[in-house]
């Protein structure tokens, strides 16, 4: 069953709704990075969401959401653009799985904030920042809609894992335009809190379509988006990052390891140079140090996220 979002509108046009089944696209990003179950819920969750952010952007922009605390995780990252593409990577992908079961990811999060970095066409960035709700993820996001865009959004999002991976995921986002009534505001509220676990609704096959039937009598279904996983990292990239550690640093390496080695972040992909490749990018350090001691004068601009 291929992974798909479908937006429309609900309420006479008065709610603007999202729904999305993940379960492959999550299952990717676990495999990926041989994810601890924990792990694999805490991506997958984090993962789903920005698909579902990534459906209220447009062309070539990308939007990141971020959780970031003080607990083991770290951080939970993923990067999703207007294509239903997404990537993801947190700070420990092995991080052991509580006795109780790994749906609950908060205790490994614990205390901290969620950002969402909107990309643009021109390479600016939006962010926007809130404090945690409750380190779950669609409740974080709910707040930060409200705080942030002043947006009364519902979110919910959940996932399924079986012995050999992720066997269901999905969510939906619902949020109400400036004229809505608070009698129909009550009664989605109602049905939210009535709907089983997400997790176990996809499992059950329910798609995309039928969760928002759930909740709305009269839904307008305006797009339907496949989307799954997928990392645009190449080797172009790496050679670049290698050139930024300047020539110095460059020289050290190739004295150190016959072969350096860079990992990337958001799929796990290494990539390898031999000191001859090495040395052919110690031309590219050169002009990166050169090139950055014209611009000193000038303000550094902010380090790509995905360098690594
Ligand atoms: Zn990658």
């Amino acid at each position: 069953m291929r992974d798909y979002l479908v937006r429309g509108l609900a309420l006479g046009g008065h709610m603007k709704v999202v729904a999305i089944r993940s379960t492959t696209t999550v299952d990717a990003i676990r495999a990926a990075h041989d994810a601890s179950p924990l792990a694999s819920v805490a991506l997958g969750r984090v993962a789903t969401a920005a698909l579902l952010l990534g459906s209220t952007i447009k062309g070539r922009q990308q939007i990141g959401l971020q959780l970031r605390g003080n607990g083991p995780l770290h951080e939970i990252y993923a990067i999703a653009d207007a294509d239903g593409h997404v990537r993801a990577t947190c700070g420990e992908f092995k991080v052991p799985t509580p006795a109780t079961g790994p749906q609950r990811i908060a205790p490994a999060i614990g205390l901290g904030h969620l950002t969402v970095t909107k990309k643009l066409d021109a390479g600016d960035a939006y962010n926007g920042t809130v404090p945690l709700a409750n380190g779950e993820v669609a409740d974080d996001l709910a707040l930060y809609f409200l705080q942030s865009e002043q947006v009364p959004s519902a979110i919910g999002l959940g996932e399924k894992l079986g012995p050999d991976g992720v066997v269901a995921a999905g969510g939906f986002m619902v949020q109400a335009m400036p004229d809505i009534e608070d009698e129909d505001l009550g009664r989605v509220e109602a049905r939210i809190k009535a709907l089983p676990p997400i997790g176990e609704l996809i499992a059950l096959g329910v798609t995309p379509e039928a969760l928002l039937d759930r909740l709305f009598d009269d839904v307008e279904v305006l797009a339907r988006t496949d989307v799954g996983f997928r990392c645009p990292c190449n080797r172009e990239h790496f050679a670049r990052v290698l050139c930024t550690l300047g020539e110095a640093e460059l020289r050290s390496l190739v004295e150190e390891e016959e072969v350096t080695e860079l990992t990337c972040n958001f799929c796990s992909k290494a990539y390898t140079f031999d000191a001859e490749q090495m040395s052919a990018l110690l031309y590219g350090a050169r002009m990166y140090e050169e090139a950055s001691a014209r611009e000193k004068a000038t303000p550094e601009p902010e380090p790509e996220p995905d360098a690594s």
